[in-house]
């Protein structure tokens, strides 16, 4: 019982706050290889939903992903925008009739980060969020396959989401704006790999202290 949906706002809440800690260091990202608009874009969805976040904790994980997709695909904007509007669709989707536990998750998320790459035409390796999203998610197959506890799992995800967003400086971008630079793009942290990794060590840590905290 402990990680349902009324963990939504704290979530949201979380992400907010680490998104606008890092906002400068993030728009100066985007401005170098993209349009500097990334923060912002995030931003509109983030205060979507955290108009709905009562609205969203009442709900069932397959409804609440659902609705935060619809939320994000019609607040953010840009390339992002569809993206992650397509990745929580892919979650309530593949949610549809499990119980969430660390296996099921790793297969929802796998779902969900193969949408990104179809909805993107994109894959590991081209410069963008999915050279953080693919690792995280190939390391959850992995940890769920070999029974790895949860708090160790939660314990090594911020190292391997750090590890995918550095490895995006040495890449040429060839999807999105960025790839527009071609070898110009080399030598710059991807924008949304940041904010891919900030916000997943964000939930890490909401979910870390709420496994600590005794029900
Ligand atoms: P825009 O590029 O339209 O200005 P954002 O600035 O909000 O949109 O988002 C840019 C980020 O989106 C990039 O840094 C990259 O991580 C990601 N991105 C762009 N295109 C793709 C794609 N085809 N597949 C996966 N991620 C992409
Ligand atoms: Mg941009």
């Amino acid at each position: 019982m402990k990680f349902m949906p009324a963990l939504l706002p704290n979530l949201i809440d979380a992400i907010a706050e680490v998104i606008k800690k890092n906002a400068e260091e993030v728009t100066a990202l985007d401005q170098a290889i993209g349009d500097g608009d990334h923060v912002i874009n995030l931003q509109r969805g983030i205060q979507a939903l955290l108009a709905q976040r009562d609205e969203l904790s009442q709900l069932d994980w397959v409804a609440a992903w659902q609705k935060i997709g619809m939320t994000l695909m019609s607040s953010i904007g840009g390339a992002s925008g569809s993206l992650y509007g397509t990745l929580f669709i892919a979650l309530s989707k593949a949610a549809r009739e499990q119980t969430l536990n660390l296996q099921s998750f790793a297969g929802i998320f796998a779902k969900g980060v193969d949408a990104i790459k179809q909805r993107g035409k994109s894959e590991a390796g081209e410069k963008t969020m999915l050279d953080v999203y693919i690792p995280v998610a190939d390391y959850l197959r992995t940890a769920a396959a070999d029974s790895i506890a949860l708090p160790d799992v939660l314990a090594n995800i911020p190292r391997i989401a750090a590890a995918g967003m550095e490895s995006t400086c040495d890449m040429v971008a060839t999807k999105g704006r960025a790839s527009f630079l071609g070898e110009r793009s080399r030598g710059h942290i991807d924008a949304g790999a940041k904010t891919a990794q900030l916000m997943i060590c964000a939930i890490v840590d909401v979910l870390a202290k709420q496994l600590a905290t005794p029900a």
